[in-house]
């Protein structure tokens, strides 16, 4: 059990299934490249890493070198990229700890091939080219020089060349299709000059949907080996199960007369003689106050909606019509068919991403 009466609790059994679903749809031969970046949008980076590998993921995707050095210090050996850049200065550290850096400059390929030299190591990187997602990159027609300057670099191998889709996820694959054709043309320039590129890629969870075209060589499995789908546009040509759910249990229960207001800025009143539940969870879980406009919690399979303002430890959730409640009962925050995780990012007016993301480290997570 945990530490503590709010927890997330995270089914590896389901995730081991859709990480089987998501095979289904991608080509065979291409590769697997699990993207456990922000501690796996906050599903516990370890846990889910090795399931995926069990699982046949052959490539694991980060965002900073600490979530690199994390993998590595839990023992894995499989390859890490690291898909962001990080500044020319910090290239000794991802040299040491065998991480595969995304490059799009000289300055760095540079630093990273001193890096390589400094400690007697190859190091692998991967290009990436800017075909229309306009947050970094190489530009296309620019690809196949900075190609050769890297490749040609003592201590650098350039195993990869890869891009993102900005607009993979809507209905409309127009632009994502004009992306792809770019990408396309930057690596024919690259082959062009006896550059062999043995992992190009581009497909993340919207691609590897609805884009089969895109999965190349790898595909990088984001938020649907967390049984979430990209937008609410994409198909739905697998079964996933999402498997994450915010949990807290009851610890306090209190009648509260007409009139009489619940927590900050008194914006609760009760307007009739009222049951209300805390719950040991707040915004400092990444229960953010959002949540209060609109949000409710599901008790004994019943709406418990927020009462006020959610405080940063704690949460009061109005029971009054659901019978028999009692301190001790589980109350559901989101996940699940029960409240589906893309319900509670309504209330946020934001993406199933940000929801899962947003829970603390101080949330225990509890494997099932
Ligand atoms: N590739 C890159 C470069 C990313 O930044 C991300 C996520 O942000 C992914 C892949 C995975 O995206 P998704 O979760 O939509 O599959």
């Amino acid at each position: 059990m945990p530490n503590r009466a709010a927890w997330a609790e995270v089914n590896l059994a389901a995730y081991a299934q859709n990480i089987e679903e998501i095979k289904k749809c991608v080509r065979p031969g291409a590769r697997l490249c699990m993207v456990v970046k922000a501690d796996a949008y906050g599903h516990g980076a370890i846990p889910c890493a090795r399931v995926a590998v069990a699982h046949g993921a052959s490539y694991l995707a980060v965002a900073t070198i600490s979530e690199g050095v994390e993998l590595r210090e839990a023992g894995f050996t499989q390859p890490i990229l690291l898909l962001g850049l990080i500044l020319p200065e910090e290239a000794a550290d991802v040299v040491a700890y065998d991480i595969t850096q995304t490059v799009c400059t000289r300055e760095l390929a540079a630093a990273l091939s001193a890096a390589a030299v400094a400690q007697g190591k190859t190091a692998k990187v991967h290009l990436k080219v800017e075909t229309g997602m306009g947050r970094i990159g190489v530009r296309p027609e620019e690809a196949a020089e900075l190609a050769a300057y890297v490749a040609g670099l003592p201590g650098l191998v350039l195993e990869g060349v890869f891009s993102h889709f900005a607009t993979a996820d809507d209905r409309d694959k127009t632009y994502a299709r004009a992306q792809l054709a770019a990408f396309q043309r930057a690596l024919a320039a690259i082959e062009a000059r006896g550059i062999h590129v043995q992992l190009r890629h581009i497909a993340e969870s919207a691609a590897i949907l609805e884009l089969p075209e895109a999965h190349l060589d790898m595909v990088r499995v984001g938020i649907i080996q967390h049984g979430l789908w990209p937008s609410a546009e994409v198909a739905h040509p697998i079964a996933l199960r999402e498997t994450m759910r915010l949990l807290a249990r009851v610890v306090f229960l209190k009648r509260v007369h007409a009139g009489e207001s619940i927590g900050y800025g008194r914006a609760f009143v009760a307007r009739r003689e009222s049951v209300v539940a805390t719950l040991p969870i707040g915004y400092a879980d990444g229960y953010i106050r959002a949540y209060g406009a609109e949000g409710y919690a599901v008790i004994r399979g019943q709406r418990a909606p927020i009462c006020g303002r959610v405080c940063m430890d704690q949460v009061m959730v109005d029971v009054t019509d659901i019978p028999g409640v009692a301190v001790g009962d589980t109350a559901l925050l989101f996940g699940g068919e029960a409240l589906p995780t893309d319900t509670a990012a309504r209330w946020l007016d934001t993406i199933n991403y940000e929801v899962t993301c947003l829970v603390a480290p101080r949330v225990p997570r509890v494997y099932v």
